[in-house]
């Protein structure tokens, strides 16, 4: 892992002086699960589930923090199964689903979600025509319920076929009022009232936490990573964690830590709860 500046290696320090009373969000794909050419055959890396219960006894809350459904990442990341532990051990586990759209608590075991934005069902009715006509009609649609994902992953060109697809989804997503949210292979279509930053100060804000660290790897992740930025600079101890990937790299730019993936994170997580001094790096 590699500190991006002097000033970064404190605020590390910062957070874990008050590491008790702090809360840390961290993204789901490409953060702590591998990226796999499958999205439905992502799972977490086998060291994050071990370093966040180390981390959840050691800190206020953790909070999952993904754009994908809840439930979806619960069923992924086999977190009800870590949430119990958890538990176990008098700490608690959040999911905050589609954006923070939907919440999710090992104490709760259930997941609360709002309506779905207005708009979506009419832009969904409208997609495949605006599909066919930027040669993309084998884009792999997923409807999300709060969102709709359209993914190039799987065709042939997927680079082009997003680029292909920028355009007419951004148009037809501004007639419906909807926001667009660029991703690896995928663009998301969504009500433009919540993002992971809106998230993320609600649940600091919730817990009363007295720091915060926010850990992600793609644009999503940008909001996220900017409230820390604005929640430090009125005086709360954060740190910017970037899972560090060859697609991404304006997101460096904001970002404290660069870590080689899921697995880098494990090490930043354990290096978080770690006694003595911060890592070199
Ligand atoms: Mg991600």
């Amino acid at each position: 892992m590699e500190f991006t500046s002097d000033d970064a290696r404190a605020h590390f320090d910062a957070v874990r002086d008050v590491l008790d009373g702090a809360v840390v969000g961290l993204d789901f794909d490409g953060t702590l699960s591998p990226m796999v050419d499958d999205p439905e055959a992502a799972r977490l890396h086998p060291g994050a589930p071990g370093a966040m219960l180390e981390l959840a006894e050691a800190v206020r809350a953790v909070a999952v923090i993904t754009g994908r459904p809840a439930r979806q990442a619960i069923a992924m990341g086999d977190l009800d199964a870590l949430g119990n532990a958890m538990l176990d051990r008098g700490a608690e586990l959040f999911v905050l689903g589609q954006y923070g759209n939907e919440r999710w608590s090992a104490t709760e075991q259930r997941i609360r979600s709002p309506r779905p934005p207005a708009g979506l069902a009419s832009f969904e009715r409208e997609l495949p025509s605006v599909l066919r006509k930027a040669g993309a009609a084998d884009a792999y649609v997923e409807e999300k319920g709060l969102a709709v994902a359209v993914h190039t992953r799987r065709m042939q060109d997927p680079a082009g076929a997003l680029q292909r697809l920028t355009g007419p989804l951004s148009e037809l997503a501004e007639r419906h009022h909807l926001t667009l949210e660029p991703g690896r292979n995928v663009i998301e279509v969504r009500s433009g009232q919540m993002h992971k930053g809106h998230a993320l100060r609600a649940f600091v804000a919730e817990q009363e936490a007295t720091g915060v660290v926010f850990g992600g790897d793609d644009l999503g992740d940008v909001e996220a990573f900017e409230a820390v930025r604005a929640l430090r600079a009125d005086g709360l101890p954060g740190l910017v964690v970037c899972s560090a990937s060859t697609e991404q790299p304006s997101l460096v730019e904001l970002a404290d830590v660069v870590v080689d993936g899921p697995a880098g994170v494990v090490e930043l997580l354990t290096a978080l709860v770690a006694r003595g001094p911060a890592p070199a790096g």
